[in-house]
């Protein structure tokens, strides 16, 4: 099971917070009726469709980037402890798969110089905040926590209509962080150094970016949730039920796949069963993914 590797100098490691069956395809996908699945069904089960239930295989996890002076967390799952509506398996969790993943790449909570979320969704930005004493303080006490400017605004505007229009995640996961003083608001390309920097990807949210890697003559990009699994390699038009904008994420979906399409840009899914990454190569009119070794 590959739970990382290099890019170049860049030593990345995936943290799994979750792997399973979840959303069920068509509530996930609008677009994929019994229809429009069928002629996929025998290549996507069981590895990225339970059989009988019709839920997709996904992952929830982090990546940690680990630079010569840095440790960059990118995506911070659902958290324990949340409250959530949307999804109602995400409330109250209390596992601790999620910080002895850390432990088992040598990190802990103190180790963490930057955490960035791709977008401001309850699945990716949960453990940047843990409750103690009945508060939310942030997890990784020694972060900074970095947002990308259209992201943050667009979300902290629209909780001030009310916590529902976030599920709760801006309040209990990204302004407590403000508040303690430890959030910096950037650029949508906003760069941590020469070989790490963003690239906005907007559709399933406004302000959406992906993070792209560069080391040497080496490549990699995360791409958060412009592709959730990889029926949409194969249906790029197919936007989830999450997307603000679903017209705007299909078309980001296929310029993404058309960019990294036949390249050797390493592409690390957040979403995608283990192990997660690999390579976009063409599949007639569209795209597939070629997950690496295992
Ligand atoms: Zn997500």
């Amino acid at each position: 099971m590959i739970e990382g590797g290099t890019i170049g100098d860049i030593t990345w490691h995936r943290i799994v917070e979750a792997e399973g069956p979840e959303f069920e395809i068509g509530f996930l996908l609008p677009d994929a009726t019994s229809d429009a699945v069928a002629p996929y069904r025998d290549w996507l089960e069981p590895r990225f469709l339970e059989p009988g239930t019709d839920r997709l295989i996904m992952t929830t996890q982090s990546y940690v980037l680990k630079t010569k002076h840095h440790n960059i967390l990118i995506d911070s799952c659902v958290g324990n402890d949340k409250e959530r509506r949307f999804y109602p398996p995400w409330s109250g969790l209390s596992g601790t798969r999620y910080l002895d993943g850390l432990s088992a790449v040598g990190l802990s909570v103190d180790d963490i110089d930057f955490v960035m979320c791709t977008h401001l969704h309850a699945d990716h930005v949960g453990w940047n905040t843990r409750l103690v004493d009945g508060r939310w303080v942030p997890t990784f006490p020694n972060a900074r926590y970095v947002f990308a400017e259209t992201e943050f605004g667009f979300w902290s505007e629209l909780n001030k209509k009310g916590k529902k229009y976030s599920d709760g995640c801006i309040d209990d996961s990204v302004l407590p962080v403000v508040e303690a003083g430890q959030a910096d608001i950037v650029a949508d390309d906003y760069a941590f150094n020469d070989d790490i920097w963003f690239q906005p990807t907007p559709g399933h949210t406004p302000g959406h970016v992906s993070v792209h890697l560069n080391s040497g003559d080496n490549n990699g990009v995360l791409s958060g949730d412009v592709v959730h699994t990889p029926i949409q390699c194969r249906e790029p038009g197919w936007s989830a039920v999450g997307c603000s904008d679903r017209a705007q994420s299909a078309e980001t979906r296929k310029s993404f796949l058309d960019r990294y399409c036949e390249t050797d840009t390493l592409v690390m899914t957040g979403h995608f069963p283990s192990p997660s990454v690999g390579h976009v190569c063409r599949h007639g009119d569209g795209f597939d993914f070629e997950f690496s070794a295992v």
